[in-house]
């Protein structure tokens, strides 16, 4: 607002203009009332004042009319008395005949003048001739008149000379009369003889009747001449007649030209006044609105001041308050504005860069920041991301927004994100890789898979992906802890980076599971040459804590476009491949084929088959008994199951119990193995005990404790004779939780063995923590026996340290006389192998254990 306005705005704001506008107009209506009273009061004036005026000219018109009337009178009697024939018909005799009958003064003076009296009054004072109203009469004009005559026939007399008649104005019975007299003399006349005698006088009366004074009146123009009532001489104005009234009082209805004036200017304006005061509502009715209108502009204009105070204080509140600068450029992109925060934000000059080029500070990703401001398909409310060189030389990420200016140029805010971006790149980097290793994940496996696969990778190039699984991971987190197992995958994860190309993948999916994906792997050789560098690096020893951890992996291969082209296929057949290189005895890779996946669907079948198998009693139980070495007596048997299939006949173990395993068959298979074998080893000898397999995943799932309880209950076999065969696996899974399981079994009553001991960690550390009764050789050294001189040291080693622990030791897979002398040799237990005899049925067991010849070896 400019400063000028603001006194007036200032003023305005103290009294509202619509009582100003109220007071202007109330003071407008007094004066226009005094101006219209004004005007009232000059027009009653003028209006009397023409009353007055026009009463006196009435009076003056009246007394006018009356003197007209006299003189008229005077001359008529003059005309008849200085008449030679009236002195000599009237005066020297009084002739009726010539004045009456023959009417030279007679009834024609009543009827043309209007005279009612005619007299002649001689010398003597007699009343000689008199006419009444047009009669002759008899009488006397004093009496007549009721009022002496003297004086009027002196007068009449006087003028005799001069031939000069009078007259006079009296009251006769209440009305005016005018009387006009003079002397009847011979006139010219030479042969009239005049005698000596006083003349006689002749005497004209009008009386003024209510008509003849209406009709003089009417010639005079005064308004209904009348006598004065005494009602009409208080009112003052009137007309005297005679000696000060003493023959009565005209009256006239005046003529009130002022109340016309004041009948019709009145009613004008009063009309003008509420012609005026209606225009003057109007007005201020109009003017009130407007003032209102005015107050209400004045208020927004307040207002809207206010407002704009407010809002540049919140501006300059928001601009120094906000972590964002704010920049104006003009038409040449050149900066006109930076708010404050743009030195602290940037730890640039604001002097430096105001008159700069904005291009030359700031960068977009898609091109010049000018050509995306001018870029007409630009929406306003977008923001653009650029990056800029600090103070410091650091680059950092900015978020601008921009509005035209209607000028030209552009505003807008500049948000620093840099933390933003960093910590959103961050998000991005661990949602696409394992925070341990820095690996990527499979997220990102998956869209670099996809990625490549796009590329159409050819059989003669084909895509190479490898499943590894690193093998014997599991007992290291277990035995040396979760940090040195994080410590072995991190050497793991750089060992196989080391071995792959710049190009390539290595993806950490899993515990210890990874996945490479070869962008140029060639060939087959070449591609197995790259595993076994893998595995070799792998298998290199790794320290931990000054103690060397050996692990070592097994590989699935699969190949794009050859195997599959789909990523979920690929992946799928990369496991089955690591399955079969696991099953081949681990630390080797095999490649995809066709026939392993119809072994994977064979295996889908086979799990089916055995739910079924399992619930309509197509499993068998066969033993195979346990010899003392020593003697070749038998102490009890083995529960080997096997599975009486329809179509495939007998199957092996080795075939369902890994499907049993991993399809959780295996509770149902074990609940039944367990009631069956301790049936049937409650119907043997008592000095006979039966041997039954234990999955380590019976220790992982379900109640064992509980559900071995019940199979010894239901058969009510002494727990003494059940012995439970357990493989190291159990303790490498959770050994604390297995020592517990393993605790609550042997106080149930029944044994434990270690079984297949040799093939895994054979720690000896397990053997003296856990309550073992007895462990048994795994057969692999008695058939390497033969190769190996090591073996027989080894099988003496593990005799001498079970009975070091008071454990039984039971050696498996007695092929030959020669291992069994062997073992004899080496003072083993017990022993178990087809040489002495192989698993059978239970009819061939029962038939073994009726034979009580065969119940002993020939050792
Ligand atoms: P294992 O516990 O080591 O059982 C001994 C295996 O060695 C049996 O194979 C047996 O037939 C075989 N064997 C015995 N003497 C000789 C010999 O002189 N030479 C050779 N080459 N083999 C001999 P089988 O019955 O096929 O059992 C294989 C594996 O299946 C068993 O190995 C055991 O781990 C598992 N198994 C068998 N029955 C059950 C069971 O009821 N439950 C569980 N969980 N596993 C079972
Ligand atoms: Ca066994
Ligand atoms: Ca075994």
């Amino acid at each position: 607002m400019p400063n000028s306005l603001a006194p007036i705005v200032r003023s305005l704001s103290t009294r509202t203009s619509l009582s100003l506008t109220r007071t202007s107009l109330f003071n407008f209506m007094i004066l226009l009332a005094g101006v219209f009273a004004a005007a009232a009061y000059s027009l009653i004036y003028l209006a009397h004042d023409m009353d007055q005026s026009e009463q006196a000219e009435s009076a003056f018109h009246t007394r006018k009319a009356m003197q007209s009337m006299e003189k008229s009178m005077r001359l008529t009697v003059k005309d008849y008395a200085f008449w030679s024939d009236a002195y000599k018909h009237l005066h020297l005799k009084v002739d009726n005949e010539w004045a009456y009958t023959r009417g030279n003064i007679g009834a024609t003076l009543f009827q043309d003048f209007g005279f009612q009296g005619l007299f002649v009054v001689d010398d003597a004072g007699r009343t000689v001739y008199a006419v009444v109203d047009g009669q002759l009469q008899t009488l006397d004009l004093t009496e007549w008149l009721d009022q002496p005559i003297t004086q009027l026939l002196e007068q009449a007399r006087a003028g005799v000379e001069s031939e000069t008649p009078i007259s006079t104005l009296i009251n006769v019975r209440g009305s005016p009369a005018l009387v006009a007299a003079a002397a009847i003399t011979p006139g010219t006349d030479p042969t009239v003889v005049a005698d000596d005698r006083e003349p006689s006088v002749l005497i004209f009366v009008d009386i003024l009747d209510g008509t003849k004074l209406g009709v003089i009146g009417d010639d005079f123009g005064v308004n209904k001449l009348h006598i004065a009532t005494p009602n009409e001489i208080a009112k003052g104005t009137f007309v005297a007649l005679g000696n000060n009234g003493s023959a009565g009082n005209l009256y006239w209805q005046p003529e009130r030209p002022g109340m016309r004036l004041i009948g019709v200017g009145l009613p004008l304006l009063g009309l003008a006044a509420l012609l005026v005061c209606l225009m003057t509502w109007v007005i201020l009715r109009r003017s009130t609105a407007a003032a209102l209108a005015l107050d209400a502009s004045h208020a927004s204009l307040q207002n809207s001041r206010s407002a704009l105070a407010t809002s540049e204080a919140r501006f300059r509140d928001v601009v120094e308050a906000s972590s964002d600068w704010v920049w104006e450029i003009d038409a040449d992109w050149r900066f006109t504005y930076l708010s404050e925060r743009f030195e602290s934000v940037t730890g640039l000059t604001r002097d430096v860069w105001i008159g700069a080029a904005m291009n030359d500070l700031l960068t977009t990703e898609g091109g010049l920041l000018s050509q995306w401001l001018c870029n007409p398909q630009r929406c306003p409310d977008l923001s653009v991301q650029c990056v800029y060189l600090d103070a410091k030389g650091q680059e950092r990420t900015t978020r601008l927004a921009a509005r035209q200016m209607a000028c030209g140029g552009f505003r807008g805010t500049a948000t620093d994100v840099t933390e933003e971006v960093e910590a959103r790149r961050r998000i991005e980097f661990l949602s696409q890789h394992d925070a341990l290793t820095g690996l990527p994940n499979r997220t990102r496996l998956q869209a670099f898979l996809d990625g490549k696969l796009k590329a159409l990778p050819t059989p003669e190039r084909p895509l190479v992906m490898l499943s590894l699984d690193l093998d014997r991971f599991k007992p290291v987190n277990d035995l040396l802890g979760h940090a040195a197992g994080d410590r072995v995958l991190n050497e793991v994860s750089s060992r196989l980076t080391a071995c792959v190309r710049h190009g390539d993948l290595v993806a950490r999916v899993g515990g210890d599971e990874f996945v490479l994906i070869l962008t140029e792997a060639g060939t087959q050789d070449e591609v197995e040459n790259l595993c076994g560098r893998l595995i070799a690096a792998i298998e290199q020893a790794i320290c931990i804590d000054e103690q060397e951890v050996f692990i070592s992996a097994s590989i699935g291969i699969v190949l794009a476009p050859n195997d599959a082209v789909e990523v979920a296929e690929l992946l799928r057949y990369a496991d089955i491949a690591l399955y079969e290189a696991k099953a081949a005895g681990r630390n080797t890779w095999r490649f995809y084929s066709g026939e392993m996946n119809a072994r994977i669907i064979e295996r889908r079948r086979l799990e089916s088959d055995l739910r079924y198998a399992i619930k309509h009693g197509e499993l068998r139980l066969h033993f195979q008994p346990r010899y003392r070495i020593a003697d070749g007596q038998m102490v009890g048997a083995e529960a080997l199951v096997r599975w009486q299939h329809p179509v495939r006949g007998l199957i092996a173990p080795d075939t369902f119990i890994a499907i049993a395993e991993e399809s959780g068959l295996i509770l149902s298979l074990s609940d039944w193995v367990l009631a069956t074998a301790c049936a049937c080893a409650a119907e043997w000898p008592d000095n006979l005990f039966v041997s039954v397999n234990l999955s380590p995943i019976e220790f992982k799932r379900g109640d064992l404790v509980q559900r071995v309880h019940h199979a010894l209950n239901t058969s009510g076999i002494d727990p003494a004779r059940v012995e439970l065969e357990i493989t190291e696996s159990v303790m490498l899974e959770d050994a604390v939780g297995a020592l517990e399981i393993m605790h609550t079994l042997k106080q149930l009553g029944v044994r434990i063995a270690m079984d297949d001991f040799g093939t895994g960690y054979s720690s000896l550390s397990y053997l003296r923590a856990f309550p073992f009764d007895g462990l048994k050789i795994d057969r692999s050294f008695l058939t390497r026996l033969e190769d190996s001189a090591d073996d027989k040291a080894i099988i003496q080693a593990i005799v001498g340290l079970g009975r070091a622990l008071a454990l039984t030791v039971t050696a498996e897979g007695i092929e030959t006389a020669e291992h069994l002398a062997m073992l004899k040799a080496v003072a083993c237990d017990e022993g178990q192998g087809y040489f002495l005899s192989r698993p059978m049925d239970v009819t061939a067991f029962n038939g073994l254990l009726a034979d009580d010849r065969r119940h002993t070896q020939p050792i």
